[in-house]
């Protein structure tokens, strides 16, 4: 043991003295359970890098230590993806981890309805007895969890092997459901396999990028920063509607109405191909479907989807001819085509249109899906949730017998079906069926669609657990019992980045009180339960990442030609795949399809379409606007958690919500400039101030999805295929506020 380590504390001895193997562990790894100082490999005064905690970006942050503590961090000049540059969550990253409401030590709900601090022996047998008891009266799956895309790949896969292996759960699912669904099932059906083909130095290699429901300038600003260093002069094409700061430096805008994507995206592919600008060489020899396309788009005429999507005809027909002649075509899509009642399908058109195109496989091309979470790759790859881990299907005995193979576990351990998804585990709930959740580093109450009937749910199970960084969130506040986790920079792990990096998290800091790594944590319960030895192999993150390098053989994402962390570290993150045997040097970006080759047996892509579906709640007189929401500014984080808990982040975003109104309807409403406004959906209402603005179009309104409230407009719609929820359309009213009245 490093004589420089801190000696035991309090919680030391009682993992002591809990767990033999445990003992065992904390000898050899104390800093890895987030106590103790920072991990023995790293000098106590030295820079480190690790990858930004937060969006899907991937940057690496050189971190400064001093006395084995992060003191400060800056952008890594060296690392592929940011190439020195961070946006102003990057640089605030370790400001969250000093916030007062962070969860110290277990909290259980006393008889008085209050949460009390409790040892954390007192919180992992009260865990076990109450999720045992509800499975012994209603059935192993009356259980589940909903974990996050926040938390590295190692910890996801821990979690999955433990709920559903270890303690008998069949439902698990993740808060990647909200973002990346659709893209995922998109991938699946169209490649035969979740993989986004490209890499980020396509931004740069492109003449021309179509971004559809992105606004990259404020989502994803440093991917922003690489089309900025483009030198081909491209043409920057955006198809949002709303006027975003990514549409205000494009060369061509296309405002359409909310949710007319799908049939303006037949109707490009249907001048495409009536145009000749389909390279059917390419076609003939790598893509199926394309005379059923071409037969399903004929039906979406220029004039009648000018007419939907309230287009001119010639805006519509330059973007064709824009595309059409274009050398190297990327198309870039985001949370505007995945949160939708049809995002499938219009992700499915985005890809029919490189396909046909023959953009893909090439540099500077690609139909692309940005990520949000710093690792909903991992999550989309290791979760074990709805994919047995790997990408595997646990439907498929062959792929059960692989991976209990090289878990080292009994076949019998594995789940023959995958899970319901988020939606369905809280109906689950509703109806009665599951009675104890578990909820890891997410923020269900605030972020889940239709805020209030959520939170009636979560009141109706038997056991609610949080396992977050913070007491206060507002799903914390909910739980019977919270288990209080260690946040980025308290951990190791590795995260897997948009364009398929995987990335390495450092231990850079000491986690408060008696908080851990939720990887320990998991580590705990399984000891609890009686399932660690089931668990053995998992016996440390780097050694977790040895098991997914061995779930990973042969898939798509074969990942065992990366010995280890200290490769990761080395190259500054590897894309997958990289199988063994197969180097690609230092910094490669890689894109998939080169060959032409995609995932499905016979090799070859599918093109996939349906009939537009009509949207879920259409305007009406009651409700006459249309309500938008998305990222507010590149100051905020989803929920605001951690974003909040930074007073130099809260200085560059307004306080207190707001919402967009075009000036004609702030006319016909009569509201001003920083006026008081309710908006008013059938479910709920907020309060906000006026930005009277040309942003959004006349007839809709938007209000940015960071701040509480939002969630009690929106309308619970869900894709059909992805479960993902539609958080981008629902009807709304607005008013001036009446400070007496409202
Ligand atoms: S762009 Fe994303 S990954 Fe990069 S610094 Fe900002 S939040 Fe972190």
């Amino acid at each position: 043991m490093n004589s420089k380590l801190a000696p035991p504390s309090r919680l030391t001895d009682l993992l002591f003295q809990r767990s033999g193997k445990l003992t065992q562990e904390l000898v050899r790894n104390p800093g890895g359970f987030g106590l103790g100082q920072v991990p023995v490999r790293l000098t106590p005064d030295a820079t480190t890098t690790a990858v930004c905690g937060f969006c899907s970006t991937g940057c690496g942050l050189e971190v400064h230590l001093k006395h084995g503590q992060a003191v400060n961090l800056s952008p890594a000049r060296d690392y592929s993806v940011n190439k020195g540059a961070a946006c102003p969550k990057g640089w605030e990253a370790l400001t969250p981890l000093y916030a007062k409401d962070r969860a110290v030590r277990p909290l259980l709900r006393n008889a008085r309805g209050g949460l009390e601090e409790v040892p954390w022996q007192v919180a992992l047998d009260t865990f076990c007895a109450r999720f045992k008891d509800i499975q012994q009266r209603h059935g192993a799956h009356s259980v589940a969890f909903i974990s996050t895309g926040q938390i590295p790949s190692e910890e996801m896969a821990l979690l999955g092997a433990l709920a559903k292996f270890g303690m008998g759960m069949l439902h698990g699912d993740g808060n990647t459901r909200q973002c990346m669904a659709t893209a995922v099932v998109a991938y699946k059906q169209a490649f035969g396999f979740d993989a986004p083909p490209f890499t980020y130095d396509d931004f740069e290699q492109s003449d021309v990028l179509v971004f559809i429901g992105a606004n990259p300038c404020i989502a994803h600003p440093i991917m922003w920063e690489r089309v900025c260093k483009n030198l081909h002069h491209p043409r920057i094409i955006v198809i949002d509607p709303r006027k975003t700061e990514t549409a205000m430096a494009a060369t061509q805008h296309l405002p359409l109405r909310p949710k007319s994507d799908l049939r303006l995206l037949y109707c490009v592919a249907n001048l495409l191909i009536e145009r000749g600008y389909v390279k059917r060489e390419y076609v003939d020899a790598h893509v199926s479907g394309f005379e059923e396309l071409a037969a399903h788009v004929r039906g979406f005429s220029l004039a009648d989807v000018a007419m939907d999507t309230g287009l001119s005809s010639e805006s519509i027909e330059q973007l064709v001819e824009t595309i059409g002649r274009g050398e190297r075509v990327s198309f870039w899509w985001t949370m505007g085509v995945n949160q939708s009642h049809e995002g499938v399908r219009v992700a499915q058109a985005i890809i029919n249109i490189a396909l046909i195109t023959g953009n893909i496989g090439r540099p500077g091309t690609g139909a692309n899906s940005i990520t949000g979470q710093c690792n909903a790759m991992g999550s989309r790859l290791f979760s074990n949730t709805t994919n047995l881990l790997g990408g595997h299907d646990f439907a498929n005995a062959e792929h059960r017998a692989k991976v209990a193979a090289a878990l080292g576990i009994d076949v019998a351990h594995i789940p023959q079906q995958g899970s319901l998804a988020y939606d369905q585990i809280l109906e689950g709930v509703l109806r009665g069926k599951i009675k104890g959740l578990w909820i890891i580093a997410t923020n269900t109450a605030h972020s889940w669609i239709n805020q209030s009937d959520v939170k009636d749910v979560l009141g109706r199970l038997d056991f609610l657990v949080v396992q977050d960084m913070y007491t206060t969130t507002e799903t914390a506040r909910l739980a019977n019992l919270v288990l209080p986790a260690a946040g980025w920079g308290e951990k190791e792990g590795t995260f897997i980045n948009s364009e398929r990096r995987i990335g390495l998290l450092k231990k850079v800091s000491r986690a408060p009180g008696e908080a851990l790594a939720d990887f320990y944590i998991f580590k705990l319960i399984a000891d609890a339960w009686g399932c660690a030895d089931l668990l053995r192999g998992f016996a440390s993150p780097e050694q977790t990442f040895q098991l997914l390098k061995r779930v990973s053989r042969g898939q798509p994402c074969d990942i065992t030609g990366i010995a280890d962390y200290a490769m990761l570290d080395e190259r500054r993150g590897i894309q997958w795949p990289l199988p063994e045997g197969q180097d690609v040097g230092v910094q490669a970006e890689r894109r998939l399809f080169e060959d032409g080759r995609f995932f499905h047996a016979d090799g070859r892509a599918r093109l996939l379409f349906e009939a537009p579906r009509p949207v879920p709640e259409p305007i009406d007189e009651n409700y006459p606007l249309i309500l938008l929401s998305g990222r507010g500014s590149s100051s905020q984080w989803h929920t605001q958690t951690r974003t909040s808990k930074s007073a130099v982040l809260r200085k560059l975003y307004p306080e207190e919500p707001y919402v967009e109104v075009n000036p004609e309807d702030a006319r016909r409403y009569g509201l001003s400039p920083s006026d008081y406004a309710i908006v008013e959906s059938r479910r709920g209402k907020l309060r906000a101030r006026v930005n009277v603005t040309h942003v959004v179009q006349p007839g809709q309104v938007f209000v940015p999805m960071h701040y509480a409230a939002a969630n009690q407009l929106t309308f619970a719609a869900f894709d059909p295929y992805s479960r993902q929820p539609s958080y981008k359309h629902c009807a709304v009213q607005i008013r001036k506020s009446d400070p007496f009245a409202d």
